[in-house]
């Protein structure tokens, strides 16, 4: 996205205050002016936050966002152990990956943890035999929050996960999603869907180099996708041939870890958590104590070749 675009949609959304999630599929650090980027949003109030795949993640460019005022960061790295990690991130180095964590880790101790640090774990068949091992690593690190999450599958691409038991109850009986009354997904060049797992945007509702970002947020488009999932006309918003809702998982309880986006029974608790911090943005989560972090920093840095030794070493 250009800097010109970008800066145009924080202006426009500044005083409705909204978190920023410098990402949607992509990874954020690829783009070269993201240190930019994350000052920008910081200079008009809000809050910005990013996942990455930690593989740029240098510490240079570790130490430019953190003075630019990032106020979040995802490491997301599946598997527990070089032969799982190197199979699915292919291209990438678990022992680099790792490093480039543990540096920013370091350098966000030595800054006084103004960053809220977490990593995560997909759980699926190929890593979930290193879940207990990445825990019981992971936490050993001045990381806020150690988090599993659930697979997603959407439109059916992941055939490890299927929900095909939940869809053969009615349809007027299914839930309803709440991402789009909490979520707006702007791609790079402007166009802008309804649904921030709609992938390869199929569902646009407007392009925001056009139109007022707010507008979008409420344009006629946007009110009919919500209308139909609170009528559950799931299909009146999928092309032929091209499923949305009718294939995301994101919509069914599919595992304990799922934190669904179906809309609450309870919208007053709901904001609640939110003030009290129990729910940050649109996840739940942790908050470390300043101690002891402080005391896993220590660790890290006596201890970070042992430590790397642990968790690339194979499980038996
Ligand atoms: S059900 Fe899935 S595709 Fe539909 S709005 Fe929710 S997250 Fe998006």
């Amino acid at each position: 996205m250009s800097i010109e675009l970008f800066e145009k949609i924080i202006e426009e959304l500044r005083d409705s205050q909204p978190f920023i999630d410098l990402y949607l599929q992509g990874e954020p650090l690829l783009h070269p002016k993201i240190v930019e980027i994350v000052k920008i949003v910081k200079a008009n109030g809000l809050l910005p936050r990013i996942t990455t795949n930690t593989t740029l993640l240098k510490p240079a460019k570790a130490k430019a966002l953190i003075e630019a005022g990032l106020d979040k960061i995802e490491f997301s790295m599946s598997g527990a152990s070089k032969r799982t990690y190197d199979s699915i991130y292919k291209g990438a180095k678990y022992e680099k990956t790792l490093n480039n964590m543990l540096d920013f880790l370091e350098l966000n101790g030595e800054a006084g943890f103004p960053v809220h640090t977490r990593s995560v774990f997909v759980e699926e068949k190929k890593t979930v035999k290193e879940k207990e091992k990445y825990l019981e690593c992971f936490t050993r690190l001045p990381l806020d929050d150690v988090y599993i999450s659930p697979l997603i599958n959407m439109f059916g691409w992941n055939e490890e996960l299927d929900i095909s038991s939940f869809k053969k109850r009615p349809m007027k009986d299914w839930p309803i999603c709440k991402s789009p009354w909490r979520q707006l997904g702007i791609n790079a060049d402007g166009t802008t869907r309804a649904c921030v797992f709609d992938y390869d945007s199929r569902y646009v509702i407007g392009n925001a180099r056009e139109d007022d970002t707010l507008n979008l947020w409420n344009n006629e488009r946007m009110a009919e996708f919500r209308k139909a999932l609170i009528d559950r006309r799931y299909k009146d918003v999928e092309e032929q041939g091209l499923p949305l809702c009718t294939e995301c998982s994101q919509l069914w309880p599919t595992s304990p870890l799922a934190d669904t986006t179906q809309l609450p029974d309870n919208f007053q608790k709901e904001v609640d958590a939110f003030f009290k911090k129990e729910q940050y943005g649109f996840m739940a989560t942790k908050y470390l104590d300043p101690g002891v972090k402080k005391e896993k920093l220590h660790y890290i840095k006596q201890h970070r070749d042992e430590w790397l030794e642990i968790v690339l070493a194979d499980v038996v």
